[in-house]
Order: C-alpha cells, then sequence, then structure tokens
C-alpha cells in the first residue's frame, strides 16, 4: 500500500481532535472488558491460509505484466470456481502507470449468495510491488518484492473464507473482490502522487461492476499485510472518521473472539490504500492493516523490501484476521 503517512497523520489527527469525532462512543463499546466471549462460526483455518499464502509466493512476483502474475490470476480464479461461488466476474483492463508502463490488469470479483440483496464487500489487492524501495540494501531497491505479506496475506485470507461458504453459504450477500495494480504507485510523495496507488480500485470505481447504484454493499472490509508476525491492528484514520460501522464490527468482534491485543482500539496512522477509493464510490469500508509496528511506527519492518518472505508471516495472525471477519460476515444481519 501506499504511504503518504507521516504527513497525512498529522493532518488528520487534527482534523479528527477538531471534529470531536466519534471515537469515544465505539472505544467505549469496544474496550468493555465485560464484553461476552463468542464462539467461533464456521471453521477458518489459519495453516489453509497460509498454504495460500506460499502458493501465491511460489508463483514469484505477481507484478502485471509477468508470469507470476499470470499463474496468480488463474490460481485465484481456480480457487473461487472450485469454492462455489456464484458467479466470478474478472475485469480486465490496461492502465498506465506513473512510470509511463502499460500494466495488464484483472479485478477479480465473486459473488456469494447472490440472490441477497442485501450485500457486504470483502476485499484485498493481490499485485506486489515491483521494486523493494524500502530495501536496506540499496543494491536490492529494484528489485521485485516477494509480497508474502503485503498482497498474498489479504488473498490467502479471503480463499479459506471462500472455502467456508463452500462449506455454509453467509445469510448476508458476500462479494469478494481482488484489486490489482494496488502497490505500482510513487513514494515519497505525500499528498501530490496519490491517484498513483491503486489503480485496479480506481479503474474499478469508474463502473463498480458488478453493481449499479441502487445495490451497492452496506460496507466493505479492506485486509493488507493482515499476516506479519506480532501484528497489532490499529484503526486506519479516513476509515474510522467514514466508515465507522465496518469498524466497530470488526474491532469489537476481534474482541469478542479474545483477540483484543492484536486489534487496537486507537487510530494509528492515515494512509492511502484501496479502502479509500472504496469509500469514495459510496462504500464506507474499513481497512485491517498494520500500520503501527512497534519497531517502526509505522508499517512492518519487512513493507516493501526483500525481506517480505514466508518467515516473517504467522498462521495464527491470518487465523486471527481471518476468522474475525468470518464471524462478522456470518453475524450479519441479512436483510
Ligand atoms: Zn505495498
Amino acid at each position: 500500500m501506499g504511504k503518504w503517512k507521516v504527513f497525512a497523520v498529522c493532518v488528520l489527527t487534527t482534523l479528527l481532535a477538531a471534529t470531536g469525532c466519534k471515537s469515544s462512543t465505539q472505544d467505549s463499546s469496544a474496550n468493555a472488558d465485560s464484553a461476552p466471549s463468542v464462539a467461533r462460526i464456521g471453521d477458518f483455518r489459519g495453516d489453509s491460509a497460509y498454504a495460500h499464502v506460499a502458493a501465491q509466493v511460489a508463483f514469484g512476483p505477481r507484478v502485471p505484466g509477468t508470469p507470476g502474475h499470470d499463474a496468480c490470476r488463474e490460481y485465484i480464479i481456480g480457487r473461487l470456481r472450485a469454492y462455489g461461488a456464484d458467479t466470478v466476474i474478472v475485469q480486465e483492463a490496461t492502465v498506465k502507470a506513473y512510470t509511463g508502463d502499460m500494466l495488464p490488469i484483472s479485478n477479480i470479483i465473486a459473488q456469494y449468495n447472490r440472490a441477497n440483496t442485501r450485500r457486504i464487500l470483502l476485499a484485498a489487492h493481490w499485485d506486489t510491488r515491483p521494486w523493494a524501495d524500502q530495501d536496506d540494501n540499496a543494491a536490492d531497491r529494484d528489485k521485485p518484492i516477494p509480497g508474502a505479506n503485503d498482497g498474498a496475506s489479504g488473498v490467502g485470507v479471503l480463499l479459506e473464507i471462500a472455502r467456508n461458504f463452500a462449506a455454509r453459504q453467509p445469510g448476508v450477500g458476500v462479494d469478494l473482490i481482488f484489486f490489482d495494480a494496488e502497490d505500482y504507485g510513487r513514494s515519497g510523495g505525500f499528498y501530490n502522487h496519490n491517484d498513483t496507488w491503486c489503480l485496479g480500485s480506481q479503474h474499478w470505481a469508474e463502473t463498480k461492476v458488478p453493481y449499479t447504484s441502487g445495490n451497492l454493499p452496506v460496507y466493505g472490509i479492506l485486509l493488507d499485510m493482515v499476516g506479519g508476525r506480532d501484528a497489532r491492528f490499529h484503526y486506519e484514520a479516513f476509515a474510522h472518521e467514514n466508515a465507522p460501522t465496518p469498524c466497530l464490527k470488526v474491532w469489537s468482534e476481534a474482541k469478542r473472539l479474545g483477540y483484543g491485543d492484536m486489534f487496537i482500539n486507537t487510530i494509528g496512522g492515515a494512509i492511502i490504500d484501496d479502502h479509500v477509493i472504496l469509500t469514495r464510490a459510496g462504500i464506507p469500508t474499513a481497512d485491517i492493516i498494520e500500520l503501527n509496528n512497534e519497531v517502526t511506527s509505522s508499517f512492518p519492518p519487512t513493507w516493501h523490501t526483500l525481506d517480505d518472505n514466508l518467515e516473517h508471516i504467522d498462521p495464527h495472525v491470518l487465523d486471527a484476521v481471518g476468522q474475525t471477519v468470518l464471524n462478522v460476515a456470518y453475524n450479519e444481519k441479512t436483510f
């Protein structure tokens, strides 16, 4: 995901303070120590999600226009069909990166319980960054990242959720969207380069396939970098302000499931990611992302480096995130 974090945090923190944001009521609910523990619904398996992560990494970098990208595209489509999606839609396009590169992209959309007009949306990006521009080793900064966490983790969790839906259909309609070309953006430019990121979701927002203006999902949940060891997930500021409903659902469900030490009820920073595009498109979307790491005070140390590999993925973190989102989906009211 993209980074204009430092400057943006200052602006948005000021904004939230000035407007007296909704955090007090949300946080008191999510923090309630008396909240009862709840059962896991379905059968989310962290090791299965991890296997999906490993399969993607084995394809090599998933940079648009490369063989690894082609192979991963077929893998995701194949898994969704095997897991009984009502429909699998592939939105193909060519988009222009800030480098001038023309990128062949595919946004992949799977629908479950298509008959229900009340729907929610779960999303992740499946492409990986072409350059390890945050790597400590300058000689490696023009190499593509493995993208185990940044790319594969969110996809792995969504595919394991899809496997659950094949076994037990959710009552609410659920759409899974796998966005392409999230991570081809220009770094270091703060506000100036926002639109160089999230090219896949920006293209999707032009048509919002398969929706019309009257049947958009009521909210969305984005998963990005959800498998890092010792991960903690804070609220993202834009989502907290503009998508309070899914934020509260996710963080409070995590608390009830016993993951309150992983999902932290404070704002961790402000970033540009696909949830911003979705929210502006009319689907208020939360972002589950590690953005206030204890070591970096930002993204995980492996972010946009060659160390974003399987060694730094923890199946238990995948499990906690996946079970939380699965519980939210299964508990969502159906009409
Ligand atoms: Zn990234």
